[in-house]
């Protein structure tokens, strides 16, 4: 069962700007899924058309095989939303924000009690829940927006950025708890321009560029392609020419610093015995691209056929 069918997906803003320039994708029912691009890359409008708060120019959306065009109540029950921007009513406290919102969908608020206490509990900030929204700090609020989107039990969770500008003991907390959700059944699918987190999280994975989709695949697969990254490396003396350094290409960019080539199986410790061995002391080692850069280069460079 596909979880998410998407065909042939346009959007056009204002006329003329194509944010989705005939998006194919499909999210297979209890997935861990990434859709990751830089910013601008039609995320968001994709997300959006899903859940019905953006229209589509063409295309056709199924979400746990229905339609969006035919039944949209139906397409929509099936999803849980936690959007990029938050969209709490501040002057409620949590427990209320999540018994009202499981209300719209017909849930009792015995039950809809029951369920908050276990994701505030589960998502640590049960301590919260009578506390007004509008004294939570972002990372509170971005966790209970998470909840909110839990607490009718949806089949699919959509993120978009889940965790964009938070800390990195609350990104463990939220990824463990996603980790769980998914376990439990349910189908995620976040957005996001980290690719450390992707990578973490995800099992499949598309990549979207310029409103268009520039891979679809397994997590795995696509990282097996970064198969060698090149260090930046500054040296505490001058060096005068790029040592040779047997299986690994070297070069002098200026007399502070190398550029050294290493592929995915090579121990680095080889690179450092061999610097030390010719008395080159670092100062500074750092990646020349990110990863995400990198992988950019490696998927544009064979969309051209290079
Ligand atoms: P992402 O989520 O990947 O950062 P978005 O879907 O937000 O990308 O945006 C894709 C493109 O569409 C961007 O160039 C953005 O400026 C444009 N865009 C998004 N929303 C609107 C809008 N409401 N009106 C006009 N252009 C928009």
């Amino acid at each position: 069962m596909q979880a998410i069918e998407i065909k042939g997906l346009k959007k056009t803003y204002g006329g003329k700007y194509e944010a989705l320039k005939g998006v194919d994708l499909s999210v297979a029912s209890g997935d861990f899924f990434a859709l990751l691009g830089p910013n601008g890359a039609g995320k968001s409008t994709l997300i959006g058309i899903l859940s019905s708060l953006v229209i589509k120019s063409a295309g056709s959306c199924r979400i746990m095989g229905v339609d969006i065009d035919k039944d949209v109540a139906r397409a929509k029950s099936y999803l849980g939303l936690v959007p990029q921007e938050f969209n709490l009513n501040i002057f409620e406290p949590p427990m209320q924000i999540l018994v009202n919102q499981a209300g719209y969908y017909g849930i009792s608020p015995a039950i809809a009690k029951k369920r908050a206490e276990r994701y505030l509990s589960d998502l640590q900030i049960l301590d919260k829940a009578e506390t007004p929204t509008r004294m939570l700090s972002g990372g509170m609020k971005r966790r209970l927006m998470i909840a909110r989107a839990l607490i009718h039990e949806p089949a699919i969770l959509i993120l978009d950025e889940p965790t964009a500008g938070v800390d990195i003991e609350l990104r463990k907390l939220i990824w463990n708890f996603l980790i769980e959700r998914n376990k439990a059944g349910t189908t995620i699918i976040l957005t996001t321009h980290y690719l450390e987190e992707a990578e973490y999280l995800c099992r499949n994975i598309a990549i979207i560029d310029q409103g268009t989709i520039i891979a679809h695949t397994q997590m795995r697969k696509l990282l097996s392609r970064l198969d060698q990254q090149t260090y930046v490396v500054e040296t505490v003396k001058p060096v005068k020419k790029a040592p040779v350094i047997k299986g690994f290409a070297t070069v002098l960019k200026d007399e502070h610093t190398l550029e050294i080539t290493v592929k995915n199986h090579q121990p680095m410790n080889s690179v450092f015995t061999a610097l030390t061995a010719r008395k080159i002391a670092i100062r500074n080692i750092r990646e020349k691209t990110n990863r995400l850069e990198q992988l950019f280069l490696e998927l544009t460079a064979k969309d051209n056929g290079q």
